[in-house]
Parts: C-alpha cells; sequence; structure tokens
C-alpha cells in the first residue's frame, strides 16, 4: 500500500498550470462536457493562437513555468509534440496533456509525446465499470480504449493523474473507483475529483447534474477509501463547495484553498448563497455554480 503522508504539502503545486488549449475537436462526446459553453469568439482559431503564444511568451519569461495541453482532446492534434518541444525549449519544467486516452491507445502516439518532453498526463477516466464509462463519453468501447491509453501513457514514463466527473450516473461508485485504481493502476498516486460543471451540454443533459444532499454521503466514504489505499485526492475548482462530502475536514486538499491562501483567488462565476456569511470556511471556500441552484437550489449546501 502507498503512503500519501510523505511529502510535505506544497500549495504552488496546487495552483492550476498555465491553460493552452489547442482546438475543440474532440473524439468523444461526454453527456457533461462543458466545452461547448464558451462563446463562439473564445472558439476562434485566432484566440486559440493567441492563448499559443501567450503561453509561449509566458514560459519563455518565466523559467520553470508550467503548462497544461487542452481541447477538446489535444491527442487529435498532429502538431502536439512539436509544440510540446517548443515548450521544452522555453524551459518549461512541467508539460501536462489533459486528455481522454482514446488517443493514446496508440502506444506511438505516448512514446511521441513522451519523447517529445510531456511530464503528465491528466485522464478523465469516469467510472470503473465499462458501460458507465461508455454511457457517458457516448462512446463504445471508450473504456477498454482509455485504460490502454493509460498504460501507455505510463509505460512511456508520463505520471498519471486521474480526472473523475462525478455525476448523478456514477457517484453511489465512488468508493468502488478509488479501489480500481489502486488496484488496477498501483503506480497512480494523484486523482482530482470533479464534479459535473452545469454548463454547456450537462444544462442540456439537466439530470446528469447530481444533487450535493445526495452524493455528499458516498464522496466522504469515497475520501476515506482513497486514504486506506494511499491515493491522494485534490478538489478542484470544478469540484465541490467545502460543506459537501466532508470536504471541510480536509479542506487543504482544495485548490480554492490554497489559491485563497496564496493571496490567488480568480473569479470563474460561483456564488454564495446569503448563509455562507456564517460559514467558518468561507474565506478558503470557492462558493457554488449558479446554476446548480437553478437546478437543485441549495440542496446539500449548509454552514460548517
Ligand atoms: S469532456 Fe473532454 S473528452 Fe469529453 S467531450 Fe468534452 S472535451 Fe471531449
Ligand atoms: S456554506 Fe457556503 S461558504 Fe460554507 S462551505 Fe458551503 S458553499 Fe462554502
Amino acid at each position: 500500500m502507498r503512503s500519501n503522508k510523505t511529502a510535505a504539502y506544497n500549495m504552488e503545486e496546487d495552483i492550476p498550470y498555465e491553460l493552452v488549449r489547442l482546438g475543440y475537436a474532440c473524439n468523444a462526446r461526454c453527456l457533461f462536457c462543458n466545452v461547448e459553453c464558451l462563446p463562439e469568439e473564445r472558439k476562434s482559431d485566432d484566440r486559440i493562437l493567441r492563448d499559443v503564444m501567450k503561453a509561449v511568451l509566458i514560459s519563455g519569461s518565466r523559467p520553470g513555468g508550467r503548462i497544461s495541453i487542452s481541447g477538446g482532446e489535444p491527442g487529435l492534434y498532429r502538431g502536439l509534440p512539436s509544440l510540446i518541444r517548443l515548450f521544452r525549449s522555453k524551459k518549461v519544467s512541467k508539460i501536462e496533456v489533459q486528455t481522454n486516452a482514446l488517443c493514446f491507445a496508440d502506444r506511438s502516439l505516448a512514446a511521441l509525446v513522451a519523447s517529445a518532453g510531456a511530464t503528465s498526463a491528466f485522464v478523465s477516466l469516469h467510472s470503473h465499470s465499462p458501460g458507465t464509462h461508455d454511457f457517458l463519453t457516448g462512446v463504445k468501447g471508450s473504456y477498454a480504449r482509455s485504460l490502454k491509453g493509460i498504460d501507455n501513457l505510463l509505460s512511456c514514463g508520463l505520471e498519471v493523474v486521474l480526472n473523475p466527473v462525478i455525476c448523478s450516473r456514477n457517484y453511489r461508485a465512488a468508493a468502488k473507483y478509488m479501489a480500481f485504481v489502486s488496484k488496477r493502476f498501483p503506480e497512480i498516486k494523484y486523482i482530482s475529483l470533479s464534479v459535473v460543471q452545469p454548463r454547456g451540454r450537462a444544462l442540456k443533459n439537466g439530470r446528469i447534474v447530481p444533487d450535493y444532499a445526495l452524493i455528499s454521503p458516498y464522496i466522504s466514504d469515497a475520501l476515506s477509501r482513497a486514504d486506506a489505499e494511499g491515493l491522494v485526492i485534490h478538489n478542484p475548482i470544478c469540484g465541490l463547495p467545502l460543506c459537501v462530502g466532508g470536504w471541510h475536514e480536509r479542506a487543504d486538499r482544495s485548490v480554492e484553498y490554497s489559491l485563497s491562501k496564496l493571496d490567488r483567488r480568480r473569479d470563474v462565476g460561483k456564488i454564495y448563497p446569503d448563509f455562507c456569511s456564517v460559514c467558518s470556511v468561507k474565506t478558503v471556500c470557492g462558493g457554488v455554480w449558479p446554476e446548480y441552484m437553478d437546478i437543485h437550489g441549495v440542496s446539500g449546501l449548509k454552514p460548517v
């Protein structure tokens, strides 16, 4: 069993990397994809090119910087290895690829990306169950291909961080997911536990947005199971308010906690219900998506 108590916790490590979005093409059709909610002007090639150039300039002026390459699905872009090499030449120390891992079922692509200098992959694997994962991604056979992709990324030397998105179809099995990951992928240590952000396609498939009151005990169990398995779970910006799932008891594993402590909070459009004014963790909690409250009201939220 792995230990999660060996290293001192480093809040800087928790700060999101500089994001580079290569484009919006994707080979999956996740029921909760929020990429399509971005305004049209943000989808233009000009904007994408500007984002890339900005990241190149920032990484050039800040050696040791960290870049996360996203999409859509970055693995679909033939220029991905060249872009990684470019960032490497600018002395970027960490280069992460956000992926559903389908493309990396082809080991030669995983090897190309690794040899270009990528250091990690942030992989969306939504369930330990093939049927549930395939249902959520909208692609039959995606579970088997993504698992193969993860195996290839690991065997090519990349660190893999998993990013399951908790929704109304998979929350009951969250603890089983932790046990599965521990057994199937003993090399994986970190999981970023997202929850559906109720925007884009998720709003059109409203029933996929889970009620926080229902998922809270299951998340709490999953976190305990992860502890027992030696996995380290993070609560990303697309995660949960601290009053749900017992996150307030491990607040320092929340990205919004780190951003608050480092005075680097940013406005992502979340809000606070009135009762948050008496909550003891408000200064380190990011609040809730307004669209969640449109669907479920304040269900599951209460001051700590
Ligand atoms: S959530 Fe990610 S993998 Fe799924 S359809 Fe959207 S961009 Fe593709
Ligand atoms: S009550 Fe409000 S401030 Fe407190 S944890 Fe919940 S959402 Fe955050």
